[in-house]
């Protein structure tokens, strides 16, 4: 991309950026499924014993129907985990797995609260703790559809024992419950399904919490890396630009005086423009380079957001090169004034502009928005709906010389987040293959005063 872009463009001597590929939960979930099938096992084991030592304990014939239950579940519990090893690679949708395996859990806890006394079983909690789980690991969508879930089992089971079919199929006693006033019935499943939602929320709300904090953590470390990585390469790159700078010149000097002076012959003619082309084309590489690796600094300057974003988006329309490609929109509502400096701000954009429409796969929407935020912000985003990009390919697109394209120089986004660092912004990267890319970045408002 790089014969378009602006490099006559001063930048400011630092920049940001930092892809912080928003990880889809899936990432998130694999790992603590891993754990929950690894403490699930764990539990099975440790019930199989306990029936075990029951058994060898209790040689009462009543508590053989109750062991053999118990052995069923067991053997229910080991077949499913078997189902969900064999699974766990091969399924795509890990939200509904996890679901799938929770609820088939609930189901589970349901059957041992009906054997053990339904109404009075003692392990009832054992919701609380599905109900913990499914938070921690479907945030707290997912802890309430099962608060909900285990609400509803509990009241069935209840239920069941009420209008005596439990005790019909022999599997526990009912008529303990009918001394007990309906009023008590209610408030008891109440109390245990309210448990069951203000535990959801609570541990939802901590889960995404902890989430939303290492996500930043993680984010905030990459960008640290990626400074100092540009710092150092900034370094080597700007003595290199210079030593290769200055050679260039008298080559293209050389060469046009030989144009000149030499007889016209056309193969020499085709060489000399060959060269030249070249040369122009290294020329651009190394200002690029220099822009990046030192980048100068601006002059700030109060600017109407609107009015400069209006201005360079139009610039960009104009541009022959692309402007067929892609329909533009824009939603400027930052009515705002920023300190910047203009080319910072145009070649920013340009940029972003330029790599929304060239990742457009013949074409497409480029959508512009600048929308005031609470941070006293404006919030700038470039969204398009082109060939997007693999987490992979986020993971290196702010490194210098990183480039998908044949003719990219991978320094279009390293140059933009060298900027926007010289503003304390960061540029935030959110993609998808096949469906697009958007890149966001805030600048903050010199002023709240609407022009
Ligand atoms: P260049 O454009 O010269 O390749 P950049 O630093 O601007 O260099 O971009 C680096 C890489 O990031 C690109 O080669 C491309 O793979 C990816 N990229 C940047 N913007 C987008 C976008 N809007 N959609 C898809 N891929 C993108």
């Amino acid at each position: 991309m790089f014969p378009q872009r602006f490099d006559s463009i001063p930048v400011y001597p630092f920049s940001s950026g930092s892809p912080v590929n928003k990880a889809d939960a899936a990432g998130h979930i694999h790992p603590k499924l891993k754990w929950l099938m690894f403490a699930r096992l764990i539990f099975t084991i440790f019930l199989l014993g306990s029936t075990l030592y029951l058994q060898y304990q209790s040689k009462e014939p009543s508590i053989s129907a109750f062991i053999t239950i118990l052995y069923l579940l067991i053997a229910v519990i080991f077949f499913l985990s078997l189902l969900y090893a064999m699974m766990f690679d091969r399924i795509e949708r890990h939200w509904l797995f996890a679901f799938i395996q929770i609820a088939l859990d609930s189901f589970i806890v349901s059957m041992i609260v009906l054997i053990t006394g339904g109404f009075f079983s003692i392990f009832s909690f054992l919701y609380l703790v599905i109900v913990i789980y499914a938070s921690m690991i479907l945030y707290l969508r997912g802890g309430i559809a099962l608060a909900v879930l285990c609400g509803l089992q509990y009241a069935a089971i209840v239920f069941l024992q009420l209008v005596d079919v439990a005790e019909s199929v022999g599997i526990n006693d009912g008529a303990a419950l009918h001394q007990i006033g309906y009023l008590q019935i209610i408030l008891k499943v109440g109390i245990t399904t309210i448990a069951c939602f203000a535990v959801a929320v609570l541990s939802g709300l901590l889960t995404e919490q902890n989430r939303k904090t290492q996500s930043d953590l993680r984010a905030m470390e990459m960008h640290v890396k990626r400074v100092e990585k540009m710092a150092y390469m900034g370094e080597m790159a700007a003595g290199l630009a210079h030593e290769i700078k200055n050679p260039l010149a008298s080559v293209v000097g050389c060469i046009q005086l030989l144009k000149e002076e030499l007889r016209y012959d056309p193969d020499h003619q085709r060489l000399m423009e060959i060269v030249l082309r070249e040369t122009d084309r290294l020329g651009h590489l190394v200002n690029e380079f220099l822009l990046f690796a030192r980048p100068p600094a601006g002059k700030p300057e109060l600017l109407n957001v609107k009015q400069a974003i209006e201005e360079i988006v139009g610039l960009f329309e104009k541009d022959t090169n692309y402007s067929h490609r892609f329909t533009l929109k824009k939603e400027i509502i930052a009515d705002a004034t920023i300190l910047m400096d203009t080319g910072h701000l145009r070649q920013v954009l340009w940029n972003l502009l330029l790599n929304a429409a060239e990742a457009l796969q013949g074409e497409g929407t480029i959508e512009i928005t600048a929308i005031p935020d609470s941070n006293d912000e404006v919030s700038i985003h470039v969204r398009d709906n082109g060939c997007g990009m693999t987490p992979e390919t986020i993971q290196k697109i702010f490194d210098p010389f990183f480039t998908t394209k044949s003719e990219g120089t991978g320094l279009g986004l390293s140059i933009v987040h060298r900027i926007l660092e010289a503003y304390d912004s960061r540029l935030d990267v959110q993609s998808q293959p096949e469906h697009g890319t958007t890149f966001s970045f805030s600048l903050k408002r010199s002023d709240k005063v609407k022009v």
